[in-house]
């Protein structure tokens, strides 16, 4: 029989064997080439999970073949002078594949459906129960992600070609940035990929590659390619990669990564690694269009403000029309007044800026919306709170002068509503320790005296007797 028939007859008979395999909704990988079964054809499953594609195993075939008839003469004759010799332990190999070697299916599931992307003023209602003002921010953001998604859904347009809504946030820290687009992958149901660019460096050097992002992105969406397509990717603390001033030496994690995401940020298709964050020879590869990903870009811009400041009181300082020199210092809503200009001086290159059109401001946040942060949002930490010692049949009240107590502390730590979970957990640790050890206690109320460490919340016995701890 021919060395070629035989080759079929074995691809056949191991074909046979992993149809049984196919109803995973993962797709196998060659151990060889790393090409995923929807490239390859057929794979042939040597071991569990281990297989190879027909292309490579026709490959080693026809290596053998090629073997000249002394040397396989000579190997024959070893392996009868030594039954036990194996020439490749092929299970010796098994342990250095990874497990799960197998990248998902492109799922059959139809592109995004027009009817289903919420309209502008749904997202932002939404939005609305979990996010406290920032009113500006939620209307933007709700337009950008419906115009994202329309145009998602409807492919490339005839002629018109609708751009990508690829977004920069500008806010303070603890200003939500991230809590708004954490609720909205959530209420829109796509797979959303949170990235630090502090991180990030130019490929080659130490930190992460550019393309990482796209690969977090694919892992959240369970290795699915369609679905990560149509994921968001938010990378927060963009001004860390802003163009090092003064420098002789190469920016490797600052211009450079400006310059290595305008194709991501753009729309190409870039070589991940499934299930991990590097490249190397035992991770296989996928291809992932970033076309319709959405990307969101986040930072506080420590120092912007001072450029905007410059700015304005430079064109504001000549003319009969001169306005004060410091009419700028006390104003809170200076970051508003941003311009790409603005944000180009601060160390961003214009190709970066001119890739994220919609560009917004979040306010930093006072005492009045920080109160409203702890009772009002739909999981607000006063709940939760409240639903925990309600477990133990313990009512919870704060009384509003302990809420703003909170929201002072908080603002003293100047980094926003972050600083509220710190607090109320300091405060409720003695609570959360002495209320389960006394039956008796049916309702604590919180005061500012305890918030201020001056005094001791306010205990009500079940029978309605209250007593000052
Ligand atoms: P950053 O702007 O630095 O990304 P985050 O979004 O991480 O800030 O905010 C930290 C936490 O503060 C969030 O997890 C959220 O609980 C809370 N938070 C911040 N801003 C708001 C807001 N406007 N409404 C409700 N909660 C908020």
């Amino acid at each position: 029989m021919s060395e070629e028939k035989k080759t079929e007859e074995l691809i056949e008979e191991t074909t046979a064997s992993s149809t049984e395999h196919d109803t995973d909704e993962y797709e196998k990988v060659c151990c060889i080439c790393h090409r995923p079964e929807s490239k390859t054809g057929k794979m042939i499953e040597l071991m569990p999970n281990m297989c190879i594609c027909p292309d490579c195993m026709q490959k080693s075939f026809d290596s053998m073949s090629k073997m000249d008839a002394n040397t396989y003469q000579e190997l024959m004759e070893m392996s009868k002078r030594f039954p036990n010799m194996q020439m490749i332990n092929v299970s010796d190999l098994t342990n250095q594949v990874p497990q799960r070697q197998k990248v998902k299916k492109k799922s059959k599931a139809p592109a995004l459906d027009l009817k289903s992307v919420p309209a502008p003023h749904k997202i932002k209602e939404k939005l609305d129960e979990y996010v406290i003002g920032q009113e500006y921010a939620k209307k933007v953001i709700s337009v950008a992600v419906y115009n994202h998604y329309k145009r998602v859904a409807t492919g490339t347009m005839d002629d018109i070609e609708i751009e990508k809504s690829n977004m920069l946030m500008i806010g303070p820290t603890g200003s939500g940035k991230t809590y708004l687009v954490k609720t909205l992958a959530r209420l829109l149901d796509v797979p959303l990929a949170i990235a630090d660019a502090t991180s990030l460096t130019e490929a080659g050097y130490i930190g992460d590659d550019i393309e990482s992002v796209v690969s977090k992105l694919l892992a959240a969406a369970g290795n699915d390619v369609q679905k990560a397509e149509q994921g968001i990717i938010f990378i927060d603390e963009i001004d860390k990669i802003a163009k090092k001033k003064n420098t002789n030496q190469r920016d490797v994690s600052g211009e450079s990564v400006q310059q290595g995401m305008l194709k991501l940020l753009e729309g190409s298709e870039v070589e991940v690694p499934v299930g991990s964050n590097s490249k190397n020879a035992m991770v296989p590869l996928e291809t992932v269009n970033t076309r319709n990903i959405l990307f969101i870009c986040g930072g506080a811009f420590p120092g912007l403000e001072d450029i905007i400041k410059e700015r304005l009181t430079k064109q504001s300082s000549m003319g009969f029309q001169a306005d004060l020199k410091d009419k700028y210092n006390d104003d809170p809503n200076l970051l508003e007044k941003v311009t790409i200009e603005d944000i180009r001086s601060f160390g961003m290159i214009p190709e970066f800026i001119g890739r994220l059109p919609i560009i917004f401001t979040l306010k930093g946040l006072d005492k009045d919306m920080l109160v409203k942060i702890l009772k009002e949002p739909k999981n607000a930490i006063l709940k939760q709170y409240q639903k925990l010692l309600a477990l133990d049949e313990v009512k919870l009240e704060f009384e509003d002068g302990a809420l703003e107590a909170i929201a002072e502390k908080a603002l003293e730590r100047k980094t926003g509503a972050r600083a509220l979970r710190a607090i109320i957990e300091e405060i409720m640790l003695d609570i959360m320790y002495e209320i389960p050890k006394d039956d008796n206690i049916g309702k604590v109320t919180i005061t500012r005296e305890y918030v201020e460490h001056k005094g001791g919340p306010k205990i009500t016995l079940r029978g309605d007797m209250v007593i000052y701890g």
